[in-house]
């Protein structure tokens, strides 16, 4: 376990990184601690100018460095060498992660560190295995599809787990031979500059990894709108996820790729596996206090079993230890701001108002910073707050059904479809569900992503357009060329 610190032994540097080196900002955006609620620095906020010198800054160097061009074997021992890097100061990534955020910092250290470097490497190493393709065509012709970088791709990226976020649209685009211009979430700025550094330290060319630092309506809207950005690649609210499409159909076309909310269901049949399906319910909505994209907050659950089952998950729910990010015996994060708080608060309300049966939790867990209780919410319906809207925090719901397509029925949601868990020792059952759930990715007997960083995650629905991970992510951070050659 990585040990308890101080959280005022870090220094906070708010900055922005271009070319190599950091650059101090003005603005006035708090940077504060979840865990107590005090301000560690104030976040700069990038203009029209900062974003253009980060963009001319990346396009320089791809020209100069040849990155684009370079034999794909160095891309590969350039983020290999990262990825050692990243590991090698896991230790002091995860202390600049976990204070202004809601990350424990037992979770970064041990489980996310490793887990990130391993992603750098599976998409560096994709660099000189992933080829176009020798078109059939006929004899007289030769036709080739090949895939060329975009050039500099900006990304977005949310504030729940920043390096991880960071690193899905970095690693792809990079390997691929693009530069990235990124910008993190205001709430989150300072982690990614570390990662940016290590990567130059690792041999990555300076100014191919560009950090402006903003609020989504400044910083956001000049970087998705600016002439030189060949692809936008967000993660994020599907409500902003919306303004951007908009932003970028107004001011030049680019090919934008949209990692958004989800309200995913988990689909318990009574044959489940009583004991483990129970864990990976209360596992897919506890990590991070909720505030997780693929977070499993409907809990669909057939009626012959709903009674016990709801009961032994609302009895794992309650066993929690929260306390600051910092503390190595934390098992429960804070909720990353107060605004937020209120925002889960009023939904779990609005949801009691309308008739539902509070199972357990329903409040603020009364401590310094910002913490809600573990809740569940019974007697619900498909048109009740708590289950339309993504809370992003610790609200599970319930429902309940009596057949397979009650289950199906229930399992799509109106407006999201990211992922969906299906719990069952019918295996054809399983797979009807699987093929008949709305989502972009499916879960059957367990719950959450494993280390196959192989397989894509994205949306369906308005949960997004595109993948993160796997050989999509790679492909996605390149175009297409047809080539076609008369003999
Ligand atoms: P958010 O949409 O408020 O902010 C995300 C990022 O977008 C931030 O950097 C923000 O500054 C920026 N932004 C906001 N408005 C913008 C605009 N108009 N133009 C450009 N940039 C803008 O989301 P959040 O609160 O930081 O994160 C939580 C959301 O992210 C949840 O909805 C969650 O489901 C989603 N998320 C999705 C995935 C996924 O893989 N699908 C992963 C993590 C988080």
């Amino acid at each position: 376990m990585s040990p308890s610190f101080d959280p005022s032994s870090i220094q906070f540097e708010p900055t922005h990184y271009i070319g190599g080196k950091k650059i101090t900002g003005s603005g006035d955006i708090a940077v504060s601690r979840p865990s107590d609620g005090e301000v560690v620095a104030d976040c700069p906020i990038a203009g029209l100018d900062l974003v253009d010198q980060a963009v001319e800054t990346a396009r320089g160097a791809l020209k100069t460095s040849g990155w684009s061009g370079c034999h794909p074997r160095d891309r590969v021992r350039a983020l290999a060498a990262w990825a050692d890097l990243v590991e090698a100061h896991g230790e002091e990534l995860g202390k600049i992660e976990a204070v202004p955020s809601t990350r424990l910092i037992s979770e970064v250290v041990k489980g996310e560190i490793p887990v990130i470097a391993e992603q750098i490497r599976f998409f560096g190493e994709l660099a000189d295995k992933e080829g176009g393709v020798l078109a059939p065509t006929a004899d007289t012709e030769l036709g080739l599809i090949s895939h060329e970088p975009y050039g500099v791709i900006g990304a977005i990226t949310p504030w729940n787990f920043p390096m991880s976020m960071a690193v899905w649209k970095l690693a792809p685009a990079l390997a691929a031979g693009n530069a990235v211009v990124l910008k993190p979430s205001e709430m989150t700025p300072f982690s990614v500059v570390l990662l940016a550094q290590l990567a130059e330290k690792a041999g990555l060319p300076e100014g191919l990894i560009n950090i402006v630092q903003g609020d989504g309506p400044t910083t956001g809207t000049a970087l998705t709108a600016h002439p030189g950005i060949g692809k936008v690649s967000f993660t994020g609210s599907t409500r902003a996820g919306a303004a951007i499409s908009e932003n970028v159909a107004r001011t030049g076309l680019k090919p934008v790729t949209l990692e958004l909310g989800g309200k995913s269901p988990q689909v318990v049949f009574a044959d489940a596996e009583f004991d483990k399906t129970v864990d990976l319910i209360v596992r897919g909505i506890l990590p991070n206090a909720g505030q997780f994209c693929v977070s499993g907050s409907r809990l669909l659950v057939e009626d012959t079993i709903a009674e016990r089952f709801i009961e032994a998950v609302a009895l794992r729910m309650q066993n929690i230890r929260p306390g600051p990010t910092w503390d190595a015996q934390t098992t429960y994060s804070p909720i990353i701001s107060e605004q937020q708080c209120n925002r889960i608060d009023t939904i779990v309300q609005q949801t009691i108002a309308e008739g539902a049966e509070v199972v357990c939790g329903g409040a603020r867990i009364e401590r310094a910073g910002h913490f809600y209780a573990p809740t569940i919410l019974g007697n619900v319906t498909q048109t009740s707050a708590a289950v339309l809207q993504e809370v992003f925090g610790p609200v599970l719901t319930v429902q309940t059904f009596s057949s397979e397509a009650e289950a199906l029925a229930l399992a799509d949601h109106p407006e999201y479809g990211l992922c969906a868990g299906v719990h069952t020792q019918n295996m054809s059952r399983a797979i009807r569900m699987a093929r008949g759930i709305q989502a972009g990715t499916v879960w059957v007997n367990r719950y959450g992503r494993s280390r196959d960083h192989i397989m894509p995650s994205g949306g369906y629905k308005s949960s997004g357009i595109g993948k993160d991970l796997g050989r999509e992510a790679y492909l996605g951070a390149m175009r297409s060329k047809s080539i076609l050659i008369d003999l």
